[in-house]
């Protein structure tokens, strides 16, 4: 099995490329990486000489992702499945903001975290992505829309497509650090890349000792733990105690504001929810994104999913408004080309079988 380019950081590649023997190590690993990050096979790589070029080919694979599909939404939202070397396929999502475009990249193939309202996780885990197959889903996006290193197309990530990026936390927390290097990378600020996750409180934690300059959002869904079991199973594991315990550590060490995501249900708009969520967030800075539930193939049956109506959805607002709490309902972009995170690569995959 090759290598992949984007895994290795500027030295890294430096060492690397004084192992194989190569002249001059450091400027080629600096011409090397430039390249990596702009996305371009080998032989566009024109300051490499030729006999450089043929002893990386047999060591490295330099476009880890390629583009299998690309979907254009109504609005401008691009979706994207992506196919990996071993034949697996992720999708990404780019969508256009007036202060820039954000890519939502994936980090696991699958997902064990099994939360009945997604699409990722229904068959299960695959495998984990390396920090270079995540970097490659926002390189190989900022080249297809015509952008380069110096000239990137894509301000903002957010790590929201497939799999629990705390699941996968030294590839990830590697991909962060590539992304955000200044060394010839793409080079995309820290503060403008958001992590989601379940809320696996000790990685949590762990991410906050790490001290990056990245948004935590937490994918709340309910506030209690007895209602939270039913609908994410890694409630079993972690009680919304443990859960806010990480949160305000996070928060102590980093300032930063919190964010949360909250799928809109008939079973968790109550006043008595509004409520719990203003006590569970006592001091912090936070701020709610409201998000409708996507029809994933579980939500289509299961009753604990029955979406918010428009009367209880507008009510909710209300409470969280007499309670101080902000809010926001998350742009829906990309509905007509199969929203949530997850099921348009069941959708190309199972199109594939037949
Ligand atoms: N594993 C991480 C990140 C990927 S999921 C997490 O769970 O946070 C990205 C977001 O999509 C999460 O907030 C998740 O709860 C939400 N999501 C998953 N399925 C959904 C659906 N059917 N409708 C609406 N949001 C969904
Ligand atoms: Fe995994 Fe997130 Fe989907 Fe839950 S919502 S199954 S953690 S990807």
């Amino acid at each position: 099995m090759k290598k992949i380019l984007q895994d290795y950081s500027l030295d890294e590649l430096k060492s690397q490329l004084t192992e194989l023997g190569v002249k001059m190590p450091r400027m080629r690993a600096e011409q090397l990486y430039r390249w990596a990050n702009e996305y371009v096979p080998f032989f566009e790589m024109t300051n490499i000489p030729k006999d450089v070029i043929e002893l990386l080919q047999l060591n490295y694979d330099e476009q880890p992702i390629q583009i299998y599909k690309k979907f254009e939404s109504k609005d401008g939202t691009l979706k994207y499945v992506f196919k990996l070397f071993d034949g697996n396929m992720i999708e990404g999502v780019l969508m256009k903001y007036k202060y820039g475009n954000t890519i939502c990249v994936s980090t696991q193939v699958g997902c064990r975290m099994g939360c009945l309202f997604c699409a990722t996780g229904l068959d299960g885990m695959v495998r984990n992505l390396s920090a270079g197959e995540i970097l490659g889903q926002v390189l190989a996006v900022n080249h297809d829309l015509g952008g380069t290193v110096s000239q990137r197309q894509i301000t903002n990530i957010v790590l929201m497509g497939c799999g629990e990026p705390l699941d996968n936390f030294d590839n990830v927390v590697k991909f962060i650090e590539l992304v955000s290097s200044s060394h010839g990378s793409i080079n995309i600020s820290q503060r403008n890349i958001s992590l989601s996750t379940c809320g696996i409180a000790p990685k949590i934690k762990a991410l906050a000792d790490l001290n990056l300059g990245i948004t935590l959002t937490i994918s709340l869904h309910a506030t209690t733990d007895e209602f939270r079991k039913q609908i994410m199973k890694i409630a079993n594991a972690y009680s919304l105690a443990d859960l806010f315990e990480a949160i305000n550590y996070y928060f102590k060490k980093t300032g930063r504001r919190v964010m949360f995501e909250y799928i809109l249900l008939d079973k968790n708009t109550t006043v008595h929810d509004a409520r719990r969520i203003k006590s569970l967030c006592k001091g912090l800075s936070y701020h709610f994104n409201l998000i409708p539930i996507n029809m994933t193939p579980n939500a289509k049956v299961d009753p604990l999913l029955k979406p918010a109506g428009k009367t209880k959805t507008a009510e909710f607002w209300q409470h969280l408004k007499d309670n101080n709490i902000s809010a926001t309902t998350r742009r829906t972009l990309g509905e007509d080309i199969s929203g949530a995170c997850g099921q348009l690569r069941r959708k190309v995959i199972k199109e594939g079988e037949q």
